[in-house]
């Protein structure tokens, strides 16, 4: 774990989050749904590659080392799957690799948008929910789907419209109180 930003992301509020994707939306200059999470990576000079993991349970890792950033993504998982979790470790990167190190993600992490009354908020639970705001706020950027949301009003057009699962898109009305 990258220790040096440890403290950083004790303090990272969603609202920080969803203003950092936006920001690199913004210097990107994609304004265009559907987000392509691999286009972006890319772009980042992170290579992007599927993997068969020994553990069936992952699914997706990113590794840095110096100027060399590796995406995994478990190649058995469907497409939009692999763009939440491609989007997912882009949080990492652009969140919390600030030095080396690596995640590595089973698919509890991918599920976690907040946490639950009973758990105890660890630092390494908190970046998983922070990756996973970072990637709803990427696929699923809050201008458009503000704008969407008022012109469809259905969430199933509008999954398609960003190529993200139904569940994923009505997480994210939900979280903007638009439903
Ligand atoms: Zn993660």
């Amino acid at each position: 774990m990258p220790s040096t930003t440890q403290e950083n992301v004790h303090f990272m509020k969603r609202e920080e989050v969803e203003h950092r994707a936006r920001e690199v939306l913004r210097s990107h200059g994609l304004e265009t749904i559907p987000i392509d999470p691999v286009a972006l990576a890319n772009r980042e000079g992170i290579k992007v590659n599927n993997a068969k993991f020994s553990d069936d349970n992952l699914v997706g890792m990113i590794v840095k080392r110096g100027d060399d950033v590796t995406m995994l993504v478990n190649h058995r998982d469907r497409p939009y799957r692999k763009r939440f979790t491609i989007a997912h470790e882009l949080g990492h990167h652009f969140l919390h690799l600030l030095g080396d190190g690596e995640y590595m993600d089973g698919e509890a992490n991918l599920f976690r948008t907040h946490p639950t009354d009973q758990e105890e908020i660890t630092p390494e639970k908190r970046r998983e929910i922070q990756a996973n705001i970072f990637a709803a706020a990427l696929l699923m950027p809050e201008d458009h789907v503000r704008r969407l949301w008022k012109e469809l009003g259905s969430v199933e057009e509008m999954a398609r419209l960003f190529n993200v699962s139904v569940a994923a898109m009505g997480i994210r009305i939900g979280q903007l109180g638009l439903a």
